[in-house]
């Protein structure tokens, strides 16, 4: 059966049933009150307020909301406040002054802590030395380093001084930090000489200075040593050292610039798993804000918590959840440099027990390596410390879901499954911990005050068990402001499709279709680009993947369509599997299309199925469908720079050669 839109539909998504959270959980959490959803109804949009008045303002905001020039929302946009103040200042105040802000845990077992005073002692200098340098409020400066202390100190060294950062993954090539630097008319960099992946070192400098040969601007740059005497670099023109700088500015303290809340504090590229990277403009007021309340309501983060987002900086994961929001609310984060398997794959469940992590937050795709590794390296750890566990950046199935729960969570702690977009600025949709039941496999509600409809193509909201496009109805204060390509392009990418300007109604399209069941809870079923027609059915890939990962045995799958004379499109399965499974198994095929016939049904079994030791991936860890369809369909690949995994893809190709 397909549903009226279109969509496949004679099955219900696969989700597990209600769960409530951990009573021991429920009574301290930070929000309980099931009426907050109908206070932030009535009391729209002023019940964000109450996310506003977790920050401290120098000057403060008398409108909530500016709707004037949808879709430019304006939010608290007469208040002022600077963001570094925000996560740093006024905790000396509150007499927080040696509780640590920062524990790094380095690649080679290095450990450094910074308490609220150092990072006070730090950002300030180096925002006197990038004063010295130039940089004026507005101006944007480019951070291109890895998961050292000096990246956040960079950034909230920035923001002291209001001049916007745009930080580029480290893993990115000199070509990409080249492209971002030009597009953002970027002369200000901050960088490294190097730093280490897995066991090897690796020269950060020489691609920063291949990317400045490139830019059309003359760029400043600062080049913090990282490495010493194992990788050395000598310094060119308009090249400082950050020690040097930091100890020509030592003592010195910058007064923090008071921002307009709709000042820029920060510029970020989407990772371009679907094409163009895509320069998202955040503000000052309304995404700390909503950062800052997502992470109280949501990751329940207290003040004595030690909190760990395990993802890099240098996506919007790491920007809200490992530096703004846990240091607006004073809390410990923790930060860590490598991999999750270096030099063992205990890695993670060490730095858990070691810190007595309360709060631990992770993707999907790192819990699916965990689950193929097996629980005897979580189990060989105390992990009593964890209070919550949470997931961003895919879907996660119910099966990796419940190996969280069990063997990370001990059954003790509530999953929050946190959708959002670098776009979104903070999560969007989850259940609320304390309030909300969990159901495996669903991400849960639309946040309180945030309207998510699941909408048709003439963007009607469709019935329950139908899926269609996820939008959002009402505008929220973390909300990306524009692309700094230009409105134009803003305006066209996410919010032509479902508006209607005539009337002033203005709808948020997310680019995901999704389904939304009895209970109100939404499963994301795939990028609305990734959607596979087949004879008319349309399916969501990450549903099917989503089936075929919930098979024993199953570590990660991609399915992709192919063009075929016959249907149209062809679907394709790429799977990898746990260690110790037969990859030959033609039983595994068989169990995986049976998964997907209940799952789904006939008509979303595929094709084919290649084993492959593993899938291509981006440098944020999501799976490279655009290339593995590009791969089935035979067709030219064009630039696999963006992968972290490169030389997969030849022999993928190889094997599909053979077939
Ligand atoms: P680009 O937009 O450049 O292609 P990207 O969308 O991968 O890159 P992000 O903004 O980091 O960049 O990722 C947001 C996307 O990640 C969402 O649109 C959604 O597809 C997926 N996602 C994030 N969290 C979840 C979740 N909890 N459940 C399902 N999907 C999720
Ligand atoms: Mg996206």
């Amino acid at each position: 059966m397909v549903d009226r839109n279109g969509w496949a539909r004679d099955h219900p998504v696969l989700t597990g049933s209600l769960r409530r959270p951990p009573a021991a959980f429920l009574e301290q959490a930070n929000v309980t009150d099931s009426d907050i959803y109908d206070e932030f109804d009535e009391r729209w949009p002023e019940c964000w307020e109450r996310a506003a008045d977790l920050l401290s303002w120098d000057q403060p905001y008398e409108t909530v909301l500016e709707d004037e020039d949808a879709p430019f929302y304006r939010w608290f946009a007469d208040g002022q406040l600077n963001a570094a103040e925000n996560c740093i200042d006024r905790h000396l105040e509150d007499g927080r002054k040696t509780h640590t802000a920062i524990r790094w845990e380095g690649k080679h077992g290095e450990r450094e802590t910074y308490t609220y005073r150092d990072l006070y002692v730090a950002t300030n200098e180096f925002a006197a030395a990038l004063r010295e340098l130039g940089v004026e409020a507005d101006d944007v400066v480019t951070i291109y380093l890895p998961m050292i202390p000096e990246l956040p100190i960079a950034m909230l060294a920035c923001a002291r001084i209001g001049a916007p950062h745009s930080v580029v993954f480290a893993g990115l090539s000199a070509d990409a930090l080249a492209t971002r630097m030009d597009a953002a008319d970027s002369e200000y960099l901050v960088t490294c000489d190097g730093y280490y992946r897995r066991g090897d070192a690796f020269n950060q400098k020489s691609k920063a200075d291949n990317a400045r040969l490139e830019v059309d601007q003359d760029v400043r740059t600062v080049v913090v040593d990282r490495l010493g005497e194992e990788m050395p670099h000598v310094l060119g023109d308009d090249e400082h050292d950050y020690h040097d700088l930091r100890r020509r500015f030592a003592g010195e303290t910058v007064e923090p610039v008071s921002r307009d809340a709709e000042d820029m504090l920060f510029l970020m590229y989407t990772s371009g798993t679907t094409g163009e990277p895509k320069g998202v403009v955040h503000t000052t007021g309304g995404y700390l804000s909503h950062v800052a309340w997502t992470t109280q309501a949501v990751l329940d983060v207290k003040p004595e918590d030690t909190y760990w987002c395990a993802a890099d900086i240098g996506w919007i994961t790491g920007h809200s959840y490992i530096v703004y929001g846990p240091l607006a609310l004073g809390t410990t984060t923790v930060m860590y440099e490598g991999t999750p398997d270096y030099p063992d794959r205990d890695r993670l469940w060490e730095i858990v027990d070691r810190n007595a992590v309360d709060i631990f937050y992770t993707a999907p795709t790192a819990i699916r390596a965990f689950m193929k590794w097996g629980e005897s390296y979580p189990n060989e750890h105390d992990l009593s410390s964890l209070r919550l566990l949470g997931t961003v950046g895919e879907p996660i199935s119910p099966r990796p879901w419940q190996w969280y729960y069990e063997h990370v969570g001990d059954e003790a702690c509530p999953i929050v499954d946190t959708w959002w977009q670098t776009e979104t600025g903070a999560v969007t949709i989850s259940t609320l911990p304390g309030v909300d039941e969990m159901k495996p496999g669903a991400a849960g509600p639309g946040l309180p005050g945030i309207d998510v409809q699941i909408v048709d193509d003439d963007g009607r909201e469709v019935e329950a068990g139908d899926s269609g496009y996820l939008t959002i109805a009402e505008p929220w204060p973390g909300m990306a402001r524009t692309l700094y390509s230009g409105d134009d392009r803003f305006r066209e990418e996410y919010w032509e499709r479902f508006s209607n300007p005539e009337e002033d109604e203005w709808r948020y399209g997310s680019g995901d279709a999704a389904t939304i069941d009895d209970d109100g809870y939404i499963t994301v079923l795939g990028r609305v680009d990734d959607v596979i027609n087949v004879s008319g059915h349309r399916l969501g890939t990450m549903e099917i993947e989503s089936a075929i990962t919930d098979v024993d045995g199953v570590a990660e799958a991609a399915v992709v369509g192919r063009s075929s004379e016959s249907n149209g499109t062809d679907i394709h399965a790429y799977v990898s599997t746990e260690g110790g499974y037969n990859v030959d198994d033609s039983d595994m095929s068989e169990t995986i299309e049976r998964s997907i016939e209940t799952a789904i049904g006939p008509m979303a079994t595929p094709k084919s199925i290649l084993f492959t030791p593993e899938l291509p991936k981006t440098r944020s860890g999501k799976i490279m469908r655009r290339l593995l369809e590009a791969v089935a369909n035979g067709e030219e690949l064009g630039d696999t720079s963006a992968l972290r995994n490169p030389e997969i893809v030849g022999e993928i190709q190889a094997e599909i050669r053979e077939e």
